[in-house]
């Protein structure tokens, strides 16, 4: 394990009004891991993202990126930061192509002009990465649900992010989707890069995950390394009872 943790989130709230949706929730992850974010509906997941993602600002707390403060104000700063959030609900501009999607804000110009075939070329390149099927001059809105997370996941390689949040993933995916997807991160985590796996399914938190940290009413209640994962332990862990006593 790298001697420095990627991304350290401390001790971060985040208040609605007068509701704490996060209480001093502590987060930590390790280059080249997937690290699933379990938790019951409401636990706080979406919002801890948001905050890393600069979508939502914490009331109070800190951000670490290689050990370092790192603020992040907005979404740009978290791009900057090498953060990506792909969330529950695709986040692309359905009437652009694919490469239009890869490049968006990011335009290649010369002299004023967009630069369309080399943005087109070096998208299909990324798009080749992935081993994904599809063109880079299709129109988003012509793709599956599957397809256009892989096109969020070659925007965040061309944006060389190196922390990847999936919220729920899977949720709209066929099971051979879902495979392609795992295979595909399990690649990604062996080139290095971090992923945060929100998820509330215990078969693919035991498929792909590394570690687990578990929130449970906007507080942080603990993590599972894989060798220590154990099925009642993290119901226990969510719902703050043994299971038996459901
Ligand atoms: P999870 O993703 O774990 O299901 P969320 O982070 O979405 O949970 O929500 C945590 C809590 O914060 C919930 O009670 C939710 O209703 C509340 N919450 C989230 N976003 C907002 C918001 N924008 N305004 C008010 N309350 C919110
Ligand atoms: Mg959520």
């Amino acid at each position: 394990m790298a001697a420095t943790p990627i991304l350290e989130m401390r001790e971060i709230t985040r208040r609605f009004g007068s509701f704490y949706a996060l209480k001093g929730v502590d987060l930590t992850v390790w280059p080249g891991e997937v690290h699933a974010l379990m938790g019951e509906n409401g636990a706080g997941k979406s919002t801890l993202m948001k905050i890393l993602a600069g979508a939502y600002i914490a009331s109070s707390g800190e951000i670490l990126i290689d050990g370092q403060p790192y603020a992040i104000k907005g979404p740009k700063e978290a791009l900057a930061a090498g953060i990506t959030l792909i969330y529950q609900e695709i986040n692309l501009a359905p009437n652009l192509t694919v490469a239009e999607n890869i490049f968006l804000g990011s335009e290649i110009t010369r002299g004023g002009l967009v630069k369309r075939r080399q943005m087109a070329e070096e998208a299909q390149q990324v798009i080749d990465r992935l081993g994904a099927q599809f063109s880079a001059t299709d129109l988003v809105s012509r793709l599956s649900i599957a397809e256009q997370q892989q096109v969020e996941i070659a925007r965040a390689l061309h944006r060389n992010s190196r922390i990847l949040v999936m919220d729920e993933p899977t949720a709209a995916l066929s099971n051979r989707e879902t495979e392609q997807l795992f295979a595909l991160i399990k690649r990604l985590r062996s080139e290095g890069m971090a992923i945060i796996y929100i998820s509330h399914r215990m078969a693919e938190v035991y498929e792909l995950s590394d570690r687990v940290s578990v929130l449970r009413d906007g507080q942080y209640v603990g993590s599972l390394t894989r060798d220590q994962l154990n099925a009642s332990e993290l119901v226990r862990m969510m719902v703050g009872r043994p299971l038996s006593d459901l």
